[in-house]
């Protein structure tokens, strides 16, 4: 690696996803060579993704006109947020909202599974799918309770407005961003009128909405859906810990400042590498050959 290049230029991002520092979780490496090679998507995680699609069609508000640009997939993002939210605020619940906030610096998005209100607070709630038998143990869920745990803090951040309209605006040059006509007229083709044709109106409502969310609840919510039959295997219910959370977060940005190498799994957890599609190829630490 170039000593100059930093490690967002090396791996081709521009930010870092809430999924990237999960993986890191499970195996740090994995995650970079997931970044690195962008491998096909295997049978299990086309399946997941159509379950997801599923879901969201359940409570889900899609902006029917289609994308040009990226100003335009911007612009479909905080329409859809912002209709979400809106579902959210009636007490609905409210599927694949994104998110956007900052750690250490580093652009960071996400997007989260469901919400719902309960009791007046807003719960979140991230769907895992998982293979029929599977055993659920503390090396499976770590990952997800940081990835549960940054939105909460993803989330508390825009409501308190440590992260609000200009941060994301300043970072994502918003006043610079010009929807495509083409765009524009479907938008006008479906009776969307003055603040809803500009870009930047669009995503001073979504955080708008954002900041009147009611109070973020506590208790996270992992459900995990058996693949084959999409019924619901277990559900674990975690307690939102700021100082675990701020611990994980530093461990994880020593390898995003480019402090360290990324780490591959320890050597009692290197039954990993065996469902590893990198094990044997482009990693090699435990392959002993065979
Ligand atoms: S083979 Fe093992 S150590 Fe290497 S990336 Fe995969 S899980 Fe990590």
């Amino acid at each position: 690696m170039d000593s100059e290049q930093t490690v967002l230029e090396k791996l081709h991002k521009n930010g870092i996803t809430a999924t990237d520092i999960a993986t890191q979780f499970w195996c740090e490496r994995q995650m970079e060579l997931n970044n690195l090679y962008k491998p096909t998507p295997t049978k299990a995680m086309e399946k997941g993704a159509r379950m997801h699609e599923a879901w969201q069609a359940k409570a889900y508000v899609p902006l029917s006109v289609e994308t040009r640009s990226y100003p335009d997939f911007l612009y479909k993002i905080a329409y859809e947020n912002y209709m979400t939210l809106k579902r959210l605020k009636e007490g609905k619940e409210g599927r694949e909202l994104m998110v956007y906030g900052s750690v250490n610096g580093y652009r960071l998005s996400g997007k989260i599974d469901e919400l719902k209100i309960r009791d007046g607070k807003t719960v979140i709630v991230e769907d895992k799918t998982v293979k029929e038998g599977m055993t659920i143990d503390s090396a499976h869920t770590k990952p997800h309770i940081v990835q549960i745990m940054l939105y909460r803090k993803m989330l508390d951040d825009i409501r308190c407005r440590s992260y609000s309209y200009d941060n994301f605006a300043n970072v994502y040059r918003l006043s610079k961003a010009k929807l495509s006509e083409e765009f524009l007229k479907g938008l006008g083709e479906i009776n969307l009128k003055g603040e809803y044709l500009s870009l930047e109106s669009m995503y001073r409502k979504m955080f708008e909405e954002m900041h009147a969310m009611p109070e973020l609840c506590d208790d996270l919510e992992l459900r995990y859906v058996d693949r084959r039959s999409g019924t619901v295997a277990a559900e674990l219910k975690v307690r939102y810990d700021r100082d675990m959370l701020a611990g994980d977060l530093s461990y994880a940005m020593q390898y995003w400042r480019g402090e360290r190498e990324s780490a591959p799994v320890a050597g009692q957890e290197r039954w990993k590498c065996n469902s590893c599609k990198f094990f044997g190829k482009k990693c090699m630490v435990w392959w002993t050959g065979g």
